[in-house]
């Protein structure tokens, strides 16, 4: 099918802010975040409650990994009479469960709190339970850390890790992100008294009693159990402010070593300037908690955004704005509204980098932007050329692929944006729909359809197609673009074939629309077309020869795109092809046999041979008259005598009259 835009072309202008769009040498990130897990999802019983508050007095010796634990947590029964529930619980040990003065008789299967009611709950009803228990010293890491000053260097350090199911670990819990405590949680922690201890929320008050300290802490926004967290070291500490509205101020809390306290006055230096950027009214709008935090720990390697108190590896404090950066937008993308199971995981993680370039964007300007982008699509592409796999629902020990999930989780959101018209610095329609998402599941939970949903109402069209394609299948589009420009007084003619080839995996076609620049004789011209095939022919006609044309100039999609000119202009009359041309071979490289096409603008006589990288012809495919129009031929990477030709380099090779074009083409067998 043939398409031609001419209402689609417009003069560029500020031709200069799509110019010069090759990137500097970025320097590669040493640390991702995050990437310190892989994990086994397990096989959870039926939800038959909704766990509405957790309170846990944790008492820490910090003297070795013991702690002797009360959970008081209340539920509510989603089934007609519940009589035995169970929660996640591993490498603890239960010591009694109470409800009220009443003991209940429990058990603990592998991974478990299996526990007996006295009196069955309807459904609706709600109790709230005493579970009394302890963690043995000597048990390993894993959801709980301990590390003594011997083994870290700094000082005795206990805190919690669990991203995503390992909160079982240190508080027996419902251990899956779709259900969060309605009311919030209070974690109070007694440590000796020359240890500090933090975690979510507001410090309510410190309490002194025989040598210990006891930290009270209370947090009241509904949380899921993987967000929360616990840190006891021989922490100092010191805050920011950021000033959300007159009269609302928001308290940044840092816990910190002593040793540490200088470096991280300058590793902190940006965080108001983060959550000033974050909470602006075109971009994420307020900061949706009471409080933020940072806790540095160590040996971790990453960060992980506990709700209102990151937890960071303590090399972070060597200043790394990305990270912290990445961490601060989770409080709205992943706290505020949390994944709803973990195959929507990306809704994390894609959003919280894709804030990272953002937020480098307004430090240090759109190129900085577009080399960030640059980086994520080649660590996606590297990540893909090993295994590819869907974003959406990805295989469960590949949850945090840095590749996949993260850096292709960023760029759907920047193709969301392209494919919404939202491409101006002034944030437009993508960020208001972003927002509305925000709005509507304020401290929920979400899923992809969720967000597909919220933007589809404000695009006022369906995207199903673009959630299907990019998040739902698994890849990225290979495009060859083909193209060459022949005169057609008083304008030009542009002749562009676009192929994809997007291997197993992938859709065979990439619906996004797509951009050229052409580059006119001192005048460009940029071209927004909608692509609905492949291959698709598309032809337009502009005011001068065009030298040079520029696939995709405003960084919009995730791709690789080869772009060839193809052929010679040369002007004719009539309904005949226009010029001569010849075609990369498809595939290429290739294996057994590839295909080579060529357009002759008149009727006469053609040849096209296949050379070896010596010079010497190796195959005739086609010699003699031949008439205008376009031709195709198939090689099999034979000879003229039939032998199976080696792996290495070809040139085809098109003669007509005087006139010559030559393609290159790597064989492998
Ligand atoms: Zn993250």
């Amino acid at each position: 099918m043939n398409r031609i835009f001419f209402a689609l072309i417009i003069a560029l202008v500020f031709v200069g802010s799509v110019h010069g769009l090759e990137p500097p040498n970025f320097e590669q990130k040493s640390l991702r975040p995050e990437q310190w897990q892989t994990l086994t999802l397990p096989a959870d019983s039926i939800h038959s409650y909704d766990v509405r508050f957790y309170r846990l007095d944790l008492n820490l010796p910090m003297t070795s990994g013991a702690m002797t634990a009360h959970e008081l947590v209340s539920l509510t029964s989603r089934v007609a009479n519940l009589d035995t529930f169970s929660l996640n619980m591993n490498s603890l040990v239960c010591d009694s469960v109470k409800r009220g003065p009443t003991s209940l008789s429990f058990t603990t299967p592998t991974g478990w709190l299996t526990i007996t009611l006295n009196s069955p709950l309807s459904n609706g009803d709600s109790t709230d339970l005493d579970i009394f228990y302890h963690r043995n010293s000597g048990t390993g890491n894993r959801g709980f850390y301990w590390f003594s000053r011997g083994s870290n260097g700094v000082a005795n350090l206990a805190y919690s890790m669990t991203e995503p199911s390992d909160s079982r670990y240190w508080f027996p819990c419902w251990d899956q992100p779709g259900d969060k405590t309605e009311r919030g949680c209070q974690i109070n922690i007694t440590v000796p008294d020359t240890f500090l201890a933090c975690t979510n929320g507001l410090l309510d008050s410190v309490t002194t009693a025989s040598g210990t300290k006891t930290f009270w802490w209370t947090h009241h926004y509904p949380i899921s159990a993987y967000l929360m967290n616990f840190a006891a070291s021989r922490y100092c500490t010191w805050s920011h402010h950021f000033v959300r509205a007159p009269g609302d101020t928001v308290e940044i809390k840092y816990y910190i070593w002593p040793v540490d306290s200088t470096l991280s006055v300058s590793a902190f230096q940006n965080v108001v300037d983060m959550m000033t950027f974050f909470s602006r009214p075109d971009i994420y709008g307020p900061y949706p908690f009471e409080k933020y935090g940072m806790v540095a720990v160590t040996p971790f390697g990453g960060g992980m955004e506990h709700q209102t108190m990151t937890t960071i590896d303590r090399s972070w404090l060597g200043g790394t704005d990305w990270g912290i950066s990445h961490e601060m937008a989770h409080m709205w993308w992943g706290d505020m509204v949390t994944c709803y199971t973990w195959p929507n995981i990306w809704l994390n993680e894609g959003f919280a980098t894709y804030s990272e370039a953002l937020y480098m964007e307004h430090q240090q300007g759109h190129a900085y932007f577009i080399n960030e982008l640059n980086t994520y699509a080649n660590d996606y592409f590297n990540e893909d050329a090993g295994q590819r796999f869907p974003m959406y629902n990805p295989p469960p020990n590949q949850l945090f692929a840095w590749g996949t999930i993260y850096c292709k989780g960023a760029w759907v959101q920047h193709m969301l944006r392209y494919v919404e018209h939202d491409t101006s610095s002034t944030h437009g329609l993508f960020f208001q729909a972003l927002r509305a998402y925000g709005d509507t599941l304020k401290y929920h939970t979400a899923s992809m359809a969720d967000y597909q949903r919220i933007h589809e109402h404000f695009f006022g069209d369906t995207l199903n197609w673009f959630f299907n394609e990019w998040a739902v299948q698994a890849g990225y589009p290979q495009y060859q673009v083909n193209w060459y420009g022949v005169s057609q007084p008083p304008n030009w003619r542009i002749v562009v074939d676009i192929t994809q080839s997007n291997g197993s995996g992938a859709p065979p076609v990439f619906h996004m629309p797509v951009e050229f620049l052409f580059h006119l004789n001192g005048k460009d011209t940029l071209v927004h077309y909608p692509i609905s095939t492949s291959p698709q022919h598309n032809e337009f006609v502009v005011s001068a020869q065009p030298d040079s044309l520029v696939f995709d100039p405003g960084f919009w999609i995730l791709k690789k795109a080869t772009i060839t000119k193809v052929g010679v202009g040369v002007a004719e009359k009539g309904d005949q092809p226009l010029a001569l041309a010849l075609y990369p071979g498809t595939p290429n490289p290739f294996h057994q046999t590839t295909g080579i096409g060529f357009l002759l603008p008149r009727n006469g006589w053609a040849s096209l041979a296949v050379y070896d990288v010596s010079g010497k012809r190796v195959r005739r495919l086609w010699e003699g008259d031949t008439k205008a129009g376009r031709h195709q031929m198939i090689w099999d990477g034979r000879s003229d005598l039939g032998q199976d030709l080696p792996s290495g380099v070809y040139f085809y090779r098109l003669e007509v009259g005087a006139q010559n074009l030559i393609r290159k083409a790597v064989k492998i067998r």
